[in-house]
């Protein structure tokens, strides 16, 4: 008889107990006796789930020691109690498991006891059910995933040849990168350094690339690429039902053209802008200087002069209270050198890589913390709840009802949050961060450029006229990553 292995999932949530170990241990076998399979039971591994949200598949520790145990016993069966088990992250379960186990069995078969035909990930009905795990249960229904795949099957006639995005060519109905993908990465990545849309077109059309209607490239035929969510490899599914059209999204759909580093970093430059003011301005320090007699934020002048029939243009940093005006450009070329060196030593320093994983790491040690309370509090709402149900105490049902969901709104956004930090880790791994100032650095830099590193390192500078300015460095530039929880949770 064949030898396979076996993987369940102990859930940390007390309520889930038809779910439990030794049920899905019995629904293993029973799988495995159909298919005329061995399961031994030192090959179940089994995962303790400490939180009940998405994790990445890597991060599963029993997951990857059954995959290295695969690969050591040669064995290339495996089954999961269902398709839940195997991912709830979405695509990770392929990437991190399927994948490399696909690498060394050519004949891999990986179940589910849910199904009696073997898990293939390029399977359509398997991708969809697979997406859907992650999105509301109102489409988790057999009518919804009909009607998605049917949505999906009529991709090619919705998007007959012109209509496919450009950079991506479709075959078998499948998005494929296209000659035209590194001109909508170079978009995207324009972008992230606060160029605008004005200028990115101007940049294109300079180097003579034809845009996709083989024209001239405009703001808007920019914004119509940097706003398609196919980019990033995210599936917009609309749903015509009643009178409000529903959007739905499934990431990691087809091949990403921009990573996900790069999404976040525009994003973080958005966040930079509201807060500091624009990116493209000759005041490269605005909303940055501080006057160091009264404190206040230094404002700009702004204007131009005649004398003489010559122009002559003015731009000042202001201090309102104190009535005194510092010369733009002085005050650039005292600090800028500063910064720049400030900058350089940081970004190619031998630690900065550990540094920034440190903070990652710490950063991640407070979300789980706050992952657990949020799940020993919910524990106890349950209880609360099913107590309050049963004593038909429908105020008291109610209000633990509310206190629920603003406890799963706060799981969420610690979720999100890990997300982004996983993302970070990888980028700083793939050294994607501080390389990118260091490439930059070497050459001249241009004003919006210059006005992100200022935004990036340089907490606040303190100035007045006749003094040396004092200028205070952010503790660590990952930190324009927004990571830290802002969701309140109740006690
Ligand atoms: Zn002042």
């Amino acid at each position: 008889m064949n030898l396979a292995f076996g993987y369940v999932r102990r859930s940390s949530y007390k309520q889930q107990e038809n779910n439990s170990v030794e049920i899905q241990k019995a629904y293993i076998q029973e799988f495995a006796k159909r298919k005329n399979l061995s399961v031994p039971e030192e090959f179940i591994y089994v995962e303790d789930v400490t939180s009940a949200y998405a994790k990445r598949a890597k991060q599963r520790k029993e997951l990857m020691r059954l995959k290295n145990m695969m690969i050591e016993r040669g064995i290339d069966k495996v089954i999961f109690y269902e398709e839940s088990r195997m991912d709830r992250t979405g695509y990770s379960f392929v990437l991190d498991f399927y994948r490399p186990l696909q690498d060394h069995f050519p004949n891999l078969e990986v179940y589910s006891t849910t199904s009696d035909t073997p898990f293939d990930p390029s399977d359509f009905r398997t991708k969809i059910t697979l997406l859907l795990y992650r999105q509301e249960s109102e489409i988790k229904s057999e009518r919804a995933i009909a009607s998605l795949t049917s949505f999906l099957n009529n991709e090619e006639k919705l998007r007959p040849g012109s209509k496919c995005p450009y950079g991506y060519e479709l075959v078998n109905k499948m998005l494929l990168p296209n000659e035209d993908a590194d001109i909508v990465t170079f978009i995207y990545y324009m972008q992230s350094w606060g160029l605008s849309m004005l200028k990115i077109a101007a940049v294109l059309n300079e180097a003579s690339i034809p845009s996709p209607s083989g024209k001239m490239w405009r703001p808007s035929s920019i914004e119509a690429i940097l706003k398609n969510k196919v980019y990033t490899g995210t599936l917009t599914w609309n749903v015509h039902k009643g009178k409000e059209p529903k959007q739905y999204e499934f990431n990691d759909f087809n091949e990403p053209l921009v990573d996900d580093f790069l999404i976040k970093l525009i994003n973080a430059n958005t966040k930079l802008q509201k807060k500091y003011g624009r990116l493209d301005t000759p005041f490269t320090f605005l909303n940055k200087l501080f006057c160091r007699h009264c404190n206040e934020k230094l404002l700009t002048q702004n204007g131009s002069t005649t004398r003489e029939g010559k122009k002559y243009d003015y731009q000042y940093y202001v201090c309102k209270p104190c009535n005194y005006k510092l010369d733009k450009t002085a005050v650039h070329n005292a600090l800028l050198p500063i910064v720049l060196n400030h900058i350089e030593t940081t970004v190619s320093g031998a630690g900065v890589k550990h540094i920034a994983l440190d903070y990652l790491d710490q950063t991640n040690r407070s979300i789980e913390k706050n992952i657990e309370k949020a799940e020993e509090r919910i524990d106890i709402l349950i209880s609360k709840g099913s107590i309050a149900e049963e004593q038909n105490d429908n105020e008291y049902n109610s209000l633990v009802k509310s206190y629920h969901q603003q406890e799963a709104n706060f799981l969420e956004e610690c979720v999100n949050k890990q997300q982004v930090l996983d993302e970070l880790r990888e980028a700083v791994q793939q050294d994607l961060i501080f390389s990118r100032f260091k490439s930059t650095l070497s050459s001249r830099l241009g004003e919006t450029e210059t006005r992100l590193f200022i935004l990036y390192f340089v907490d606040q500078v303190m100035i007045s006229p006749g003094e040396e300015a004092k200028v205070l460095f952010t503790d660590n530039m990952l930190e324009i990553f927004d990571l830290c929880l802002t969701g309140q949770s109740t006690e």
